[in-house]
């Protein structure tokens, strides 16, 4: 998926979100990453299996685990 070289950490990798945006829609407050990753401006992320990360703030630098939300309870965002 993604087209660069070399080539944008995947959509599993812990740093996901250095890839590149693809499609960016500042407007609508997300941007689709090349690795899969649909970035909210709120720093949450859907993942391209479904599964979603919840909010976290970039000053939040020290990775830990977050837990999975089901797609259905990010739909009525
Ligand atoms: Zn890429």
């Amino acid at each position: 998926m993604c087209p660069h070289s070399p080539p944008c950490p995947s959509a599993s990798a812990p740093d996901h979100e250095a890839a590149r945006i693809v499609a960016g829609h500042p407007e609508q407050g997300w941007s689709l990453l090349c690795n899969g990753i649909v970035m909210f401006d709120d720093t949450g992320e859907l993942l391209p299996g479904g599964d979603a990360i919840a909010p976290h703030r970039p000053t939040d630098l020290v990775p830990r685990p977050v837990p999975v939300v089901p797609p259905v309870a990010v739909a009525g965002r």
